[in-house]
């Protein structure tokens, strides 16, 4: 709050280096006003920016987030980043809407570097905007650790949304000249499904014979692994692309995958040592 009680939202906008910033520095040099609670911060494409930044804006108090990029079909990389900003961004909406979060607190908007009384515009009416809708959290009834909790929860999953996403691309083939395309890549319903239905990988202990073939195929060492020991997923570094679930030798088929249903808790460390089945037999 300001001193005088009014509410004074913390902004952050994350721009393009070629287009928009260049809009922030001519709307700065041609002395328009625009809230000074706003920082920006520069990066050199908004196809750079990922749901992840975001999400950890609003986890960190951020009451507003703003990208901006170059206009469609204005880009300086091939392929065009704006285009993956602007799916990113409709994703995110949804994400945000899924977990109670008004979608209006992220914006995008496309200001060319001639656009310095655009970008202050853009600037004066989202801050109003936000100003409006009060506290991120506050205003939506959430309170601080249940939205911590929320955010962290759909920041997990961001790698599985993404593969889904880039199959969901592939499928549909989507015109790149089409910006409606993008912006209506996932309905609300889609969205809950999609995260109602997003898998969990465990592995049996039972079954698994430890022979690492599922560690050294995951892409990002979330498995246990040792020699002679049971293999235990990391479930929370799992980002479920189900590349130990295709590899585990059929053999074995020691990997479960698990939908809606908690995941059972892994074996304590010193019960991990695995029961080889030939040497059960011989016993037998
Ligand atoms: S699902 Fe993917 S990320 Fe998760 S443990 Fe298996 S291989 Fe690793
Ligand atoms: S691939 Fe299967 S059997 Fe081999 S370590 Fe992984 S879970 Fe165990």
């Amino acid at each position: 709050m300001s001193s005088e009680g009014k509410f004074k939202p913390k902004m952050l906008g994350i721009i393009c280096n070629w287009c928009c910033y260049g809009g922030a520095d001519l709307c700065g040099v041609s002395r328009f006003q625009y809230p000074t609670y706003i920082r920006l911060i520069r990066v050199m494409c908004s196809g750079r920016v990922d749901m992840k930044h975001i999400l950890l804006a609003f986890s960190n108090g951020v009451d507003g987030m703003f990208v901006g990029g170059c206009h469609i079909n204005d880009c300086h990389y091939n392929p065009e980043g704006n285009y993956d900003a602007l799916s990113m961004v409709n994703l995110c909406k949804r994400l945000l809407e899924h977990i109670g979060i008004n979608p209006k607190r992220l914006r995008l908007e496309w200001v060319s570097a001639g656009e310095g009384i655009r970008f202050a515009n853009i600037m004066n009416e989202f801050s109003k905007e936000i100003e409006e809708l009060g506290p991120l959290g506050k205003s939506e009834g959430i309170d601080e650790k249940e939205l911590k909790s929320r955010l962290e929860r759909i920041a997990r999953l961001i790698p599985y949304i993404k593969l889904a996403k880039m199959k969901k691309l592939a499928l549909h083939d989507i015109n790149l000249a089409n910006e409606e395309g993008y912006a209506n890549l996932y309905t609300g319903e889609e969205i809950n499904s999609l995260i109602h239905e997003a898998p969990s990988y465990y592995i049996d202990p039972g079954k698994c014979q430890a022979c690492m073939t599922c560690a050294r195929r995951c892409p990002v060492e979330a498995i246990i692994s040792a020699k002679n020991q049971v293999h235990v997923v990391d479930q929370d570094k799992c980002i479920r692309c189900g590349t130990c679930f295709e590899v585990c030798p059929p053999k074995f088929r020691a990997v479960t995958k698990i939908v809606g249903e908690p995941v059972p808790p892994p074996l304590p460390e010193d019960q991990r040592t695995v029961a080889r089945k030939s040497k059960e037999k011989e016993v037998a």
